[in-house]
């Protein structure tokens, strides 16, 4: 996997000397998963088959999904003081992810969610809880924080401090990822700040109000987006760069739990972006790293490192391209 030329790169070769590969802030979670052989009835009950507690959230999977490719990286978050907190950063810490500029909130309960595998399909429904004294703070971040890394990645939980690290980010030229689940109105001020937003299909539909998933990436092109990703599941990703669509299709795997693919997506992305890859490759490694995240169940267990990254893209070749 050679550089593109210089034109293509996803963004341009930096001079700057940064001791970080990635930022990360954003949600952790203490993930319930129960696998369930058929969804109960609304208002009734099922037994699961399994059930087991494992840490995930949004950034912190992500970050793990970049140090397991090799990547140096930092988090910023909070966790309450309880035993969760401290299991949701023991596989970041243990993976070599600085986990320093993680608050314990005295009293908090640190983010839970209770997921829902569906046995047939490796599809899950998630509930999260997510206590408000959680809330990060811009004082939790420094600009030097920021402006030691070669990517930020955000997700939409604090928008006034995504804002403010994005505005960081950008003076100091150093490229802005986000992963969003659901628009609301307030996230417009974020949108307008990343280069790259990576959202998923219901991210993409309460943004444009039930709209095609072209609408969405039309309209984040136009707030800014230098790339716009929205990833369709096992279908995989469609992408908007300037006026070019761009299908890239996923890889066809067992799907044994869908949790964690798309911060897989996003961590082999970042992954490719900083190897200065072009738009078409970066897409497909970050499908594979999703592909390869489906296969084990939870949300950090399938993500993969460099080599089982780089032997799956050698043996394999994506699906047909079945998309919108
Ligand atoms: P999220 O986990 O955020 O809901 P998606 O479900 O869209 O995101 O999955 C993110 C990416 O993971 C997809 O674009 C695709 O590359 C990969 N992926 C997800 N589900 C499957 C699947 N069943 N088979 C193969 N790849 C998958």
């Amino acid at each position: 996997m050679s550089d593109a030329p210089r034109a293509d790169r996803l963004w341009p070769e930096s001079r700057a000397a940064r001791s970080l590969d990635v930022l990360g802030i954003g949600q952790n979670s203490y993930d319930h998963v129960a696998e369930l052989e058929a969804f109960p009835r609304f208002a009734g009950k099922a037994a699961a088959r399994r059930y087991e507690t494992l840490p995930g959230g949004q950034v912190a999977t992500a970050l793990l999904g970049c140090a397991r490719l090799g990547l140096r990286g930092a988090f910023v978050s909070t966790v309450g003081d309880d035993a969760p907190g401290e299991a949701v950063l023991r596989p970041l810490r243990a993976a070599g992810v600085d986990v320093s500029g993680v608050r314990r909130i005295p009293g908090a309960k640190t983010q839970i969610a209770l997921i829902l595998i569906d046995r047939a399909s490796g599809e899950r429904t998630v509930v999260w809880y997510r206590d408000p004294r959680l809330a990060l703070e811009v004082r939790d971040l420094s600009r030097a924080s920021i402006e030691r890394a070669r990517v930020l990645h955000l997700d939409a939980s604090d928008p006034e401090v995504a804002c403010w690290a994005a505005d960081v980010a950008r003076e100091a030229g150093i490229p802005v990822v986000l992963d969003a689940d659901r628009y609301r109105p307030e996230l417009d001020a974020i949108l307008r700040r990343v280069d790259f937003p990576i959202v998923g299909l219901e991210f993409a539909e309460t943004y444009t109000s039930g709209g095609s998933v072209t609408d969405a990436l039309v309209g984040l092109s136009g707030a800014g987006a230098r790339l716009a990703v929205v990833t369709l599941g096992p279908i995989g990703a469609l992408a908007r760069q300037g006026e070019r669509r761009i299908e890239s299709p996923a890889f066809r795997v067992e799907a044994r739990d869908t949790t964690g693919a798309g911060d897989a997506f996003h961590a082999g992305f970042i992954w490719a972006l900083l190897q200065g890859l072009d738009a078409e490759r970066a897409l497909r490694i970050a499908n594979a790293a999703g592909a390869l995240c489906c296969r084990e169940i939870g949300a950090q267990g399938g993500q993969p490192d460099r080599d089982a990254l780089e032997a799956f893209l050698r043996a394999h070749e994506p699906i047909a391209w079945t998309g919108p």
